[in-house]
């Protein structure tokens, strides 16, 4: 039986609106909104980023799990997996009686036409959507409208025949899924993750010839079957939406320079192609700390978001490069005055710092959070630092 799809919500947005409310929103984050972004408590100076927080993709997501859960209260509803990267939102979800499939690897074969199965906003496989189809379950997709937009485009190159090269991580439900996009409609692909990576590739570009080391190192992040010879003589390429913006234009400068002296660039066009697919609340929120750092006298910067948020991360990373920056999975992280739980940008844990705040005089901190996280967490990191501030 083919499954019933809900792509467009199940027209219950009033209805959950009041409780997305009470377990998202922040009085004090809206009232600094209305003051320019600033606030000012005891020795604290607070600038907020103009964008921030929840994306459009994201507010959707997490309405129609809400919506889901209203209009299927007798059923089982299921998620595959993180609905978005926010430990808050994912164990709410988990409270409200949602299950979780990546909790158990054979969950999705026990699966039958009275369960409910919510896709997250960064989408899932075509093999993990084949699987759930043949349980005939009701699906509720929440996949976001800029990463579809990933797709059609690596879509388009597998049926022109061009390997997509998608700048993301591997390891990303989102790169994972737009890579099987590509399998899909017979193509080819390979996932870089940086600009070192992505030096092998166009070194390999430029020379051709044997690949056993870039065979190698790519392993797990190519189609199946990959020819290095074969499969890097038409190129486009794609991102995963939450890249560094800046890091993904050089990526594909770095790409294109190969291919031009590898093949010329009369008729570039043949091996090569480009779409920009990171998507614009990336950007607005890339875009606002930047301005952020270039325009306030910030002396250090706190990012809000789930350590395996990508768009977090790269706010952080930017952040990074001029003040001492601190990116907390939430508000508890702040712990006193005197000490913090943070990931150090680069690091893959998370560290304690101490002596992070000025002991004395004016304090002026840079706030941000990624797109997956919801303004009450915003709201109460504030509370703590006008507390640490007092
Ligand atoms: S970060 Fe961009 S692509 Fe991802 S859910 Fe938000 S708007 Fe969509």
């Amino acid at each position: 039986m083919p499954s019933l799809v809900f792509r467009k919500g199940l027209d219950l947005k009033h209805a959950v609106a009041g409780m997305l409310a009470d377990n998202y929103h922040s009085a004090i984050v809206d009232r600094i909104k209305a003051e320019d972004f600033t606030y000012r408590s005891g020795r604290l100076t607070l600038h907020l980023a103009r964008e921030f927080g929840f994306c459009y993709g994201v507010d959707r997501a997490v309405d129609y799990a809400y919506q889901t859960r209203e209009r299927f209260p007798d059923r089982d509803v299921f998620l595959t997996g993180e609905i978005i990267h926010n430990p808050h939102v994912n164990e709410k979800l988990r409270t409200m009686g949602v299950r979780f499939l990546s909790d158990d690897p054979d969950a999705v074969d026990r699966l039958g036409g009275n369960d409910v199965v919510i896709l997250p906003a960064f989408g899932v496989t075509v093999a993990m959507l084949e699987r759930l189809d043949r349980r005939g379950c009701t699906l509720v997709d929440t996949t976001c409208g800029s990463v579809l937009n990933v797709w059609k485009n690596v879509r388009r190159y597998a049926e022109g025949g061009y390997t997509a090269i998608i700048h993301g991580k591997v390891w990303h439900e989102e790169t994972q899924a737009t890579a099987s996009q590509a399998v899909q409609y017979g193509g080819k692909y390979l996932v870089v993750f940086d600009r070192a990576e992505t030096d092998l590739v166009c070194e390999y570009i430029r020379r051709g010839g044997a690949a056993g080391d870039l065979t190698a190192r790519f392993a797990n992040a190519v189609s199946p079957g990959f020819d290095c010879e074969r499969d890097l003589q038409r190129i486009g390429l794609a991102n995963q939406t939450t890249m560094l913006m800046s890091e993904s234009l050089e990526i594909g400068e770095m790409i294109r320079t190969a291919m031009v002296e590898r093949y010329g660039d009369a008729d570039l066009g043949e091996h090569y192609q480009a779409f920009d697919t990171i998507c614009s609340a990336t950007q607005d929120r890339q875009d606002a700390v930047v301005a952020l750092l270039r325009d306030k006298p910030v002396d250090l910067m706190i990012v809000i978001g789930g350590y395996n948020s990508s768009n977090t991360t790269n706010l952080a990373r930017i952040c990074d490069t001029s003040r001492p920056t601190f990116h907390i999975a939430d508000p508890d992280c702040l712990v006193s005055a005197r000490e913090v739980r943070h990931r150090p940008v680069g690091s893959k844990e998370e560290k304690t710092a101490t002596g992070w705040l000025p002991a004395e005089g004016p304090v002026r901190i840079g706030l941000t959070s990624g797109a997956s996280t919801p303004d009450n967490l915003v709201g109460a990191t504030i509370a703590k630092l006008a507390e640490f501030c007092s």
